[in-house]
């Protein structure tokens, strides 16, 4: 478990703060900044830091009502398997109430809590009071590996069913659960050696015990031990598939997006993105939409986020700039909805709205360099090798294509535009005009034609777009204006 957040909103909650602290010594106290001033670390919005908190697996203790804690994380209610514990604690201590993460231990959490502000935790699953303890919840050493079945079992336990138990469970034994030898139901202790013999079902709970494997093995025995007729159900959302659109914004702000894209956003419920693009269109952003805004390299991570987001209901957006299916996230998408393919994905309704890219405003500024034939590479080497890339550089060339040029540069990979540009001068003369365009649409633009025989590394940075002229691009000059560029139609 990570170590707890407890929360607070002025300084009159600290005392009470400190005091959950003592009982639980890992927690940190994330104060509001200006209303407190003894916490440990200061948070500026109370809900972003919540949710964040939430959305990594942070156990979140809040000092506050439970109102705002529920309304603040209800958008992220997906999966209860994974969900960190969230409790309420009142102001002065009086009453410590688990919200959620009854597989994550939040009544164990509770207890602890309770006996540092020497109180009785405010435990709600009727299952526990009754048989003093939680089957949801094993002791470390213990995995429940049928958890969808557990509802309807502990419902049937209350009921007044009796339960068998095979193996041996000092945890168990030690309960007030009401075993018999004939019970319907059966609880099923089960080592990775005997695995295979044991059948999950509603009837019968089965605990892996842990012997040291890592998680990952155990996810992979899942579909082994379950088999066809027994397949893992959904996370149980109680709500209606949701939708996904996958949107370019354009390669600016406002002026270049589409309605389309403007209208998507703003009727969404979630906004999922790199962090630079979520920024860009936050003016639109209305205070009821969620940002979920990551690094830029995780795009897979983000686009599964995205799908499980959906699939709980919600409305979202993932945002890319220029256009999304150009190096961008749409392509991402597809690529985890093809490898996962999740069940609960299947009925989302998934839309890609297109962007102007970067490439279509940079030669609309300088005339119209792709007035003909032409081709796009992006000269990152992260997802294929320096090899391909040079080889596509080389026959595009020899092929007379114009060339845009993505992602030209980086901090760490610069001399690839050096090698690009004498691959290049093999095919094309050193008078071909070339654009480098920068920060087109935002702050900062420039735009600056040269030859090719010009071209350096100081000229391209992450983010510029470089076009590269065919053979038949040429330079015009209409009166004293500046001079623009084309390709012409023909050939
Ligand atoms: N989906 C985007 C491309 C993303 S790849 C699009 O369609 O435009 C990132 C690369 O795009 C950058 O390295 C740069 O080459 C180019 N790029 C994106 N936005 C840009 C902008 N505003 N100005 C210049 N180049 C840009």
């Amino acid at each position: 478990m990570k170590p707890p957040a407890i929360i607070i909103l002025t300084e009159t909650s600290i005392k009470v703060a400190r005091q959950i602290q003592e009982g639980i010594n890992s927690a940190m106290i994330y104060g509001l900044i200006n209303r407190t001033q003894s916490a440990d670390l200061s948070y500026t919005n109370f809900g972003e830091t919540v949710r964040e908190l939430f959305q990594t697996g942070t156990p979140i203790i809040g000092v506050c009502a439970a109102g705002i804690l529920i309304r603040t994380i209800a958008p992220l209610l997906i999966n209860k398997n994974t969900e960190p514990a969230v409790l309420a604690i009142a102001e002065d201590g009086s009453a410590v109430v688990p919200l959620l993460g009854g597989l994550q231990g939040v009544n164990d959490l509770a207890r602890k809590i309770a006996s540092a502000l020497q109180i009785s935790p405010a435990i709600t699953t009727s299952g526990e009071i009754r048989f003093k303890t939680t089957l949801l919840s094993p002791p470390v050493g213990y995995q429940l590996v049928n958890p969808d079945h557990a509802k309807t079992f502990i419902a049937d336990l209350l009921a007044g069913e009796t339960v068998k138990l095979i193996g041996k469970a000092d945890w168990l034994e030690n309960s007030q659960l009401p075993f018999t030898t004939d019970g319907k139901l059966t609880i099923d202790i089960r080592d990775h050696n005997s695995l295979e013999l044991a059948k999950p079902s509603l009837n019968c709970l089965v605990y892996l015990l842990d012997n040291g494997n890592s998680t990952e093995d155990q996810k992979d025995l899942y579909p082994t031990i379950l088999g066809e007729e027994n397949p893992i159900s959904p996370p149980e959302t109680g709500l209606n598939p949701g939708k996904l659109a996958i949107v370019g914004t354009g390669p600016g702000a406002a002026r270049w997006m589409s309605p389309e894209v403007r209208e998507v956003l703003e009727t969404a419920t979630d906004w999922v993105g790199y962090k630079t693009y979520l920024d860009l269109v936050e003016s639109l952003r209305k205070p009821e939409i969620i940002r979920h805004e990551s690094d830029n390299r995780v795009e897979l991570d983000r686009a599964e986020t995205a799908l499980d987001l959906a699939a709980g209901g919600r409305s979202v957006v993932v945002v890319s700039s220029g256009d999304p299916g150009i190096y961008a996230m749409a392509a991402a998408v597809f690529e985890v909805l093809e490898k996962k393919a999740k069940p609960e994905w299947e009925n989302l309704d998934i839309q890609v709205c297109p962007g102007i890219s970067a490439m279509q405003a940079a030669a609309a500024s300088v005339g119209a360099p792709l007035g003909h034939d032409f081709c796009v590479i992006s000269l990152s080497d992260i997802l294929k090798s320096w090899e391909t890339i040079a080889r596509r550089i080389e026959l595009a060339a020899e092929a007379d294509l114009a060339i845009a040029f993505y992602n030209p540069v980086s901090q760490d990979r610069t001399w690839q535009l050096l090698k690009a540009k004498e691959i290049l001068l093999k095919w094309r003369s050193p008078q071909t005009p070339i654009i480098l365009a920068r920060n087109l649409g935002r702050k900062g633009q420039t735009v600056t034609i040269k030859f090719l025989e010009q071209l350096t590394i100081e000229d391209a940075d992450m983010r510029t777009v470089i076009l590269i002229g065919s053979s038949k691009t040429r330079m015009i000059q209409q009166g004293e204006k500046k001079p623009w560029v084309y390709t012409p139609r023909h050939q």
